[in-house]
């Protein structure tokens, strides 16, 4: 079994959505995971927000056009009467319940539960092509198996065995119409979940991945695969940059460590399933089906230098006390504040009277710096960026360090973190010199 997930532009339009035929039709046994067609779940969050701020026209206005736009979808995308009216029956259904949130109140709860309707859309629209041009498609609502916990984690115990209890029911007995077929084609939500108290919710922005990740990791699939626009993860940031070439194969740490140093190429969490059962996970293009793209395996490369990737708003706070020096036990209520919080600190740079942390979520700094100004003096630098070069650099290996730096010497970097891990050089940068840093390490690691 493969996993195959579809992100938003693959689905964008009835062309696209009829293109996907070509890439999904093989007589594998395959599960397809669809995102919402791009631009829905903002649209479905405009509303959302509209109906916080009990502007219920402006959400009228936002749902009509929303719907337009699926009613057009419908058209161009079925052309028999059968398929046009069970379009026409899903897109008035999906609209009908969106709509009713504006006669009543508006709590998280309904948000999610709006949030939930591009991917379940989208699944369907393409199930019933599936129909009208004779292709046997199974629609296994994710809603069924994928679910998080307490703590907004994906519950993979639960998640194997239901989702293989749902598999189950289309084993293919002999009497069965996908006999012969050679196997079965799954269609299912990316994004949606259920949580620990069954009620609808997601796994975040850009969650498809995930999805699929994890489904890929509860049935120990084959492979995983992550089409998308791009040609596989590259080297460098193409929006940036302007040679970049894509990196054919990476290590699973690689890939974590990219992903979060913002290669938009794929979800953060979503290596580490992949990775715990050790399921390859390739990122192809979906313009160019035929390209290599990268693929993600539990291999090694030693001693390279792979890509470099940046994080923007960041910001880095420093934390300066007499009381650290020759002190135990500082470091620990400097970080019990952050955790209480529930902020994740990302780099660390420590000095014998001085510690700086950079974070990349501010919600809640305020309060954060209220409480550690109780026992330290507290600066904070926004507006930072962390650039981040990853590769496989064991300690042995000298001469890393002075490449990164000679590329950057005419940069100020503002902190330094080199050794916390295998994989990652990083330096965290005001962000007016991201480009120009990015530009310079191209240069100088990869004499671009
Ligand atoms: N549709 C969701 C989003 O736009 C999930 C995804 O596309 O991965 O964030
Ligand atoms: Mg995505």
């Amino acid at each position: 079994m493969k996993v195959l997930k579809f992100g938003g532009t693959s689905v964008g339009s009835a062309e696209r959505m009829k293109n996907l035929v070509a890439l999904i039709k093989s007589d594998e046994p395959k599960i397809v995971v669809l995102s919402a067609m791009s631009g829905t779940t903002n649209a479905l969050a405009e509303i959302a927000n509209s109906l916080y701020d009990r502007e219920n026209d402006k959400a009228k206005k936002l749902i009509d056009a929303l719907e337009k736009k699926y009613e057009g979808v419908r058209k161009e995308l079925y052309s028999k009467e059968a398929s046009l009216s069970k379009g026409k029956d899903l897109v008035k259904n999906h609209f009908e319940f969106i709509r009713s949130f504006t006669l009543d109140m508006f709590t998280a709860n309904e948000e999610k539960a709006i949030l939930a309707q591009g991917e379940l859309l989208s699944t369907a629209m393409v199930h019933y092509y599936l129909e009208e041009i004779g292709i046997n498609s199974v629609l296994l609502p994710a809603l069924n198996f994928m679910r998080i916990d307490e703590n907004d984690e994906p519950d993979l115990k639960y998640i194997e065995e239901n989702l293989k209890a749902e598999l189950k029911k289309y084993r293919t007995p002999s009497n069965s119409p996908h006999r012969g077929t050679g196997g079965l084609l799954f269609i299912t939500q990316g994004y949606i979940c259920r949580n620990a108290f069954g009620e609808i919710d997601n796994l975040k922005r850009g969650g498809s991945d995930y999805t699929a990740t994890l489904i890929g990791a509860a049935l120990a699939c084959e492979e995983i695969q992550i089409w998308t626009d791009i040609d596989g993860m590259h080297n460098n940031d193409p929006r940036i940059v302007d040679k970049t070439f894509p990196v054919t194969e990476l290590s699973f740490d690689e890939a974590a460590e990219l992903a979060y140093f913002g290669a938009k190429i794929l979800h953060p969490t979503c290596v580490l399933p992949a990775q715990k059962r050790k399921v390859p996970v390739r990122l192809l293009n979906t313009l160019q089906p035929d390209a290599k793209g990268t693929v993600i395996t539990e291999k090694t490369p030693t001693d390279r230098i792979t890509a470099v990737a940046a994080k923007d708003g960041i910001t880095a706070i420093n934390i300066k006390s007499a009381r650290m020096l020759l002190a135990y036990g500082f470091l620990r209520s400097v970080f019990e504040i952050f955790e209480r919080y529930k902020t994740p600190i990302d780099m660390i740079t420590t000095s014998e009277v001085a510690v700086t942390v950079t974070i990349d979520n501010p919600r809640n700094i305020d309060a954060i710096v209220k409480e550690l100004k109780e026992f330290c003096s507290v600066e904070l630098d926004k507006d930072q960026t962390i650039i981040c070069v990853v590769g496989s650099f064991t300690a042995e290996k000298q001469g890393v360090a002075v490449k990164v730096f000679d590329a950057l010497k005419n940069i100020p970097l503002r902190m330094i973190s080199y050794g916390g891990s295998e994989n990652n050089v990083s330096v965290l940068v005001e962000s007016k010199y991201k480009k120009e840093a990015l530009i310079a390490l191209n240069k100088g690691l990869f004499n671009l």
